[in-house]
């Protein structure tokens, strides 16, 4: 057995190996790759693609599955091994019914849409996008249709991003948190909104990333296993435990973007860098799903780095990079700004408050498209209706509109966006046991200290990466299922204090 299980973990590991070689060609088609690049990078992420696909579907890997099925048995639950012969089982299972022809097709197709789409948003040009995306709709029903059986068709599309999730169930958990934000959106959006003017001057690319990656590194961002560089569309990725990099982009005419999302990606970091090393090129090597990684890029980004207590420590810190722009602007004015709330066209820039109802126009969009219910050419003029009417305003072109996110035109469409909004429910979930258990975590972070939180969250969090399912983890972590009272209950005190609630 003890051979058996070796020589799956060997076959992993070079599968493993190409994933990671890809997802370098994808780091670096993201920040350095000169255009002309494109053809060649598309079709080399497509032979690595069918690569590790033929490598993990190969019968051997199955058959290694069936041999060590008595060991799996004999061993605890909870034991790393059973855990990772569960997990490598259920991919496994999923790997083969999708065949790699397929796999190819997709990777090749995706990583041509997003060139086209780099090209397109700035140009408002839906119309030279509209055919990928219409090819992309079909492959993510017939990926879909490999798995029959579903009780919706996005659910196999949802499972391997938020395991232990249907689309039912993300829907039952939005209808709830829909019902109370909305008071709060509109008591809000109703009031004088803040002046964030001092946000909105000139700061030199420079000193903005060097702030941002000094706070990135004081959460406890290691720079010895970790870098940063410039994008369009920020991301965290991750080569081996021991590289693991996030990247930003800066407006210098705007301080929030740069700042907030290098706090972000570093919350994505701080996760996989938090896996146990001796899980390294092991699928549980990872974080366990996309809503469980979100929750950490916003409780590092919203929780801790929006709070009144971090700038309380940050703020005289942040003055005195910029005393021309923030010299005379007190921190009251400055923490207002950060949380300014207001009805907006960009999801990565909006407010902790109306953050979720882009993500849930977005969802129901993936499920209606999936459905049939809407088609690709009426995309534009659903998403400004609806956007009206959520938000009360029209988004002026496509370009902040549907054009704004690259997940559509980078991927399938299809269980890409429900992992944000789940984040922000898990993020204060996690944050509300890790207070409980250390009623000290909010004033080391008034004086700039994070370990003790950074501690609780690798202790039950980060260091089993993929070892236990997100609904598990949750359970295992806070001592209750998902929900959405922690959640509720941060953004009533923190809004209350900021605008008034009463109705
Ligand atoms: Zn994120």
């Amino acid at each position: 057995m003890e051979n058996k299980f070796q020589e799956l973990k060997t076959r992993l590991l070079e599968v493993n190996d190409i994933w990671s070689a890809a997802g370098l060609l994808h780091w670096d088609q993201s920040t350095y790759m000169p255009p002309g690049g494109a053809a060649a990078r598309a079709r080399q992420m497509a032979t690595l693609g069918r690569l590790s696909h033929e490598k993990f579907t190969d019968p051997a890997i199955g058959k290694l599955l069936d041999a060590l099925e008595p060991y799996q048995k004999s061993l605890p639950y909870d034991s790393d091994e059973a855990c990772l012969l569960r997990l490598t089982r259920r991919r496994y299972e999923r790997a083969i019914k999708v065949p790699a022809e397929f796999t190819a097709e997709v990777t090749n197709h995706t990583s041509e849409s997003y060139q086209v789409w780099t090209e397109a948003r700035p140009a408002n040009d839906f119309e030279r996008v509209r055919p990928y995306l219409e090819k992309t709709l079909e492959y993510s029903r017939q990926s879909a249709n490999f798995f029959p059986g579903y009780d919706h068709i996005a659910d196999p599309l949802i499972e391997p991003r938020d395991y232990g999730m249907k689309a039912a169930d993300v829907k039952r958990v939005f209808a709830e948190l829909r019902q109370a934000l909305v008071p709060i959106v509109s008591a809000i959006t109703s009031q004088e909104p803040a002046d964030d003017s001092c946000l909105h001057q000139y700061f030199p690319e420079e000193k903005q990333l060097a702030f941002g990656l000094e706070v990135s590194q004081q959460f406890g961002y290691d720079m010895n296993r970790g870098r940063q560089d410039k994008t369009h569309h920020p991301f965290m990725t991750k080569f081996s435990l021991g590289d693991v990099r996030i990247t930003t982009r800066t407006k210098e005419n705007f301080l929030g973007d740069a700042l907030f999302s290098t706090l972000h990606e570093t919350g994505h970091a701080l996760y996989e860098q938090g896996i146990r090393m001796d899980f390294e090129g092991t699928p549980l090597a990872r974080g366990t799903s996309s809503g469980v990684h979100e929750s950490q890029s916003r409780l590092w980004e919203n929780i801790v780095g929006r709070s009144r207590r971090f700038w309380f420590h940050y703020y005289p810190k942040l003055q005195s990079v910029f005393p021309e722009q923030l010299g005379d602007v007190p921190i009251d004015a400055f923490y207002r700004a950060i949380n300014k709330v207001e009805r907006s066209l960009i999801r990565t820039n909006a407010d902790e408050v109306t953050y979720n109802l882009h993500v849930m126009l977005r969802f129901d969009f993936e499920l209606a498209l999936l459905e049939g219910e809407l088609e690709i050419k009426d995309l534009p003029n659903a998403w400004r209706e609806r956007f009206e009417a959520d938000f009360g305003i029209v988004p002026p072109d496509d370009k902040d509109g549907v054009l704004q996110d690259v997940h559509w035109y980078f991927g399938l469409i299809g269980g890409s966006f429900q992992g944000y909004t789940l984040g922000n429910i898990l993020g204060s979930q996690f944050f509300a046991a890790a207070t409980e258990a250390h009623p000290e975590v909010p004033s080391e972070i008034e004086n700039g200290e994070f370990q003790t939180l950074h501690n609780w969250l690798k202790e039950h969090l980060y260091q089993h990466g993929s070892k236990y399912t997100a609904p598990e983890i949750v359970e295992r972590a806070t001592g209750t299922p998902l929900s959405i009272q922690p959640y509720m209950t941060y953004l009533r005190t923190k809004y209350g204090e900021l605008y008034d609630l009463t109705d």
